[in-house]
């Protein structure tokens, strides 16, 4: 960070809370005595379903070990066996044990090891609950950013570059394991000022949250089918082999569907079960876990635990090189916001807490390398989009997002039945046609210089992300990752072997 200048970091809500805290399973890193970063690769773009980027694969697994080495030379506290080597769990897809873990709560640990080191850094600033809510673009390049401030007026942070971490879009989808940060902020606000979006197809669905009504979508992590935990239905037969010979390791996708199918053929619920594990172990390796189904009056060691799919990371977001660069001279993103392309069309478990720190490690060293000069070429640069030439003089008053800009349209609601683990295109069509106007409605309201509250801009960036993934998905003519379509069942590499990008000069004009 040395040389960096002043570093300005702005967090919605308090600094833990983002998908990062989440994380349960853990971090892939090839660093076992039977593994390789080759081994890793092949995993990865086996998972990612013929569109993985092969060069942002090769970054991520070379990378991997050294900075998570480095993250334990921080203090990160992962695991060990008794040796006192990191202890390496196994999860589906991965043919080695490689994903270092902090019992259930890997990503916390993780957060708070980055986090001190962050605060002893010099010229380091955090402001929590300040909300960005739009990207500042002058003459062609992101010059800064607007926030709400906990003291609920806009501010304008100026600067040379501007990193997006801004995490994912679960919160597009009425059942998700994100919790309510992850609106797809990053996203909506880079397409409105004008760099590319890709993959939007790709969301990936976690076949286990705990589906008890009137609880969160609690994420029961994959690490417990890895320890033993079996898929069963309500006979108590498992069940996922009758659709995928993989069975309960299958990729998530896959596992995903087949309990959707089950639950229809059976018309009952699916359950998770660790009956014939040992439950003091069960408790001690998951007691993150444990805590919350016992708080919905479930014993994860001794109960069926009824489970269900949910939306749970996005593949898909803002184009970056493989140094975080955007299409957008000075705007870099990073983490779940961004796409390296390293996921191609399904991510592989534990491959996204390594993305971030591998990434964002590049895209802070390229951001301080392009510094004071007009930095290289943007990654394939357009002409300045029109909606951020406009960006202009703000109100310093923010405006209630007035009742109609979604009308009674429940967004997350469409997206779950429509543009979810199913599709086809007349259920895409039909949810285009509902968010389409609204989207358009909202966005000639920002064009004429509307100004909305924090709801308003959660609504506007909830609707475009929405929007932008039911488009993609509707362009896609074929099944494969997590992006099935009924109408489409095959993987068609003749016609569909590419990436599906989208700017907002290319759809507005
Ligand atoms: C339940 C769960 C379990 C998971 N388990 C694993 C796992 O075991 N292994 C793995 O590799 N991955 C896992 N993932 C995925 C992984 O956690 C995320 O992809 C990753 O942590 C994203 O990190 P990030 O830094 O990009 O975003 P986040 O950690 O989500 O951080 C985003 C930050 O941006 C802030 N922000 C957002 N919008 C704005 C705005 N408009 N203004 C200001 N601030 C804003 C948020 O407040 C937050 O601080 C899991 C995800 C979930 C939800």
């Amino acid at each position: 960070m040395s040389g960096a200048g002043d570093i300005l970091i702005l967090t919605k809500a308090e600094p833990e809370e983002g998908n990062t805290g989440y994380a349960q399973g853990g971090i892939a890193a090839a660093i076992g005595a039977d593994d390789s970063p080759q081994l890793h690769a092949e995993d990865t773009i086996a998972a990612g379903d013929g569109l993985c980027d092969a060069r942002a694969v090769h970054v991520l697994v070379e990378n991997g070990p050294r900075y998570v080495r480095e993250l334990i030379e921080w203090g990160a506290q992962f695991d060990r066996e008794h040796d006192g080597t990191p202890a390496l769990a196994i999860e589906g897809a991965h043919s080695a044990r490689r994903v270092l873990h902090a019992r259930d709560a890997t990503g916390r640990e993780i957060g708070r090891t980055l986090w001190q080191r962050a605060a002893k850094l010099p010229g380091v600033t955090a402001h929590a609950h300040a909300r960005v809510v739009d990207l500042i673009v002058e003459s062609g390049r992101c010059a800064g950013a607007r926030f709400i401030g906990p003291d609920g007026a806009l501010h304008e942070a100026r600067a040379d570059a501007v990193l997006l971490a801004t995490g994912g879009a679960g919160q597009v989808y009425r059942e998700t394991t994100n919790p309510a940060v992850a609106t797809g902020d990053g996203v909506a606000m880079a397409f409105r000022a004008g760099a590319a979006v890709v993959d939007l197809e790709f969301v990936q669905f976690h076949p286990t949250a705990l589906k008890v009504s009137g609880q969160p979508r609690f994420l029961l992590s994959e690490a417990l089918r890895g320890e033993g935990a079996r898929l069963i239905n309500s006979a108590g037969e498992a069940f996922v082999a009758r659709y995928e010979s993989a069975g309960d390791l299958a990729s998530r996708d896959r596992v995903s569907r087949a309990i959707a199918r089950e639950e229809d053929r059976t018309g009952a619920p699916v359950y998770l079960s660790l009956q014939q594990l040992d439950a003091a172990y069960v408790h001690a390796r998951f007691p993150l876990i444990s805590e919350a189904c016992r708080c919905a009056g479930l014993d994860l060691a001794c109960d069926p635990i009824p489970v269900g799919p949910a939306a749970h990371y996005l593949m898909g977001g803002v184009e970056t090189d493989l140094d975080g660069r955007t299409t957008l001279l000075g705007l870099y993103a990073a983490g779940e916001v961004a796409c390296t392309g390293v996921h191609g069309a399904n991510r592989l478990a534990s491959n996204s807490l390594l993305e971030g720190l591998v990434f964002g490690a590049r895209a802070g060293a390229a951001m301080r390398a392009d510094a004071g000069t007009s930095g290289p070429a943007p990654l394939r640069p357009d002409a300045p989009d029109r909606a951020g030439a406009r960006n202009g003089p703000t109100q310093a008053t923010p405006q209630a997002l007035e009742p109609g800009t979604t009308g009674s349209l429940d967004v997350r609601d469409v997206m779950w039945r429509q543009v979810g683990l199913f599709r086809d295109a007349e259920r895409l069509r039909a949810a285009l046609q509902e968010l389409e106007p609204a989207w358009r409605q909202a966005d000639a309201r920002i064009r004429d210089g509307a100004r909305f509250d924090l709801q308003g801009w959660r609504a506007v960036n909830v609707l475009t992300v929405a929007w932008l993934i039911a488009r993609a998905a509707l362009r896609r003519e074929e099944s494969r990752g997590a992006h099935y379509r009924d109408d489409y069942p095959q993987r068609d590499d003749i016609n569909w072997k590419n990436r599906i990008s989208d700017r907002r000069s290319s759809i507005v004009g």
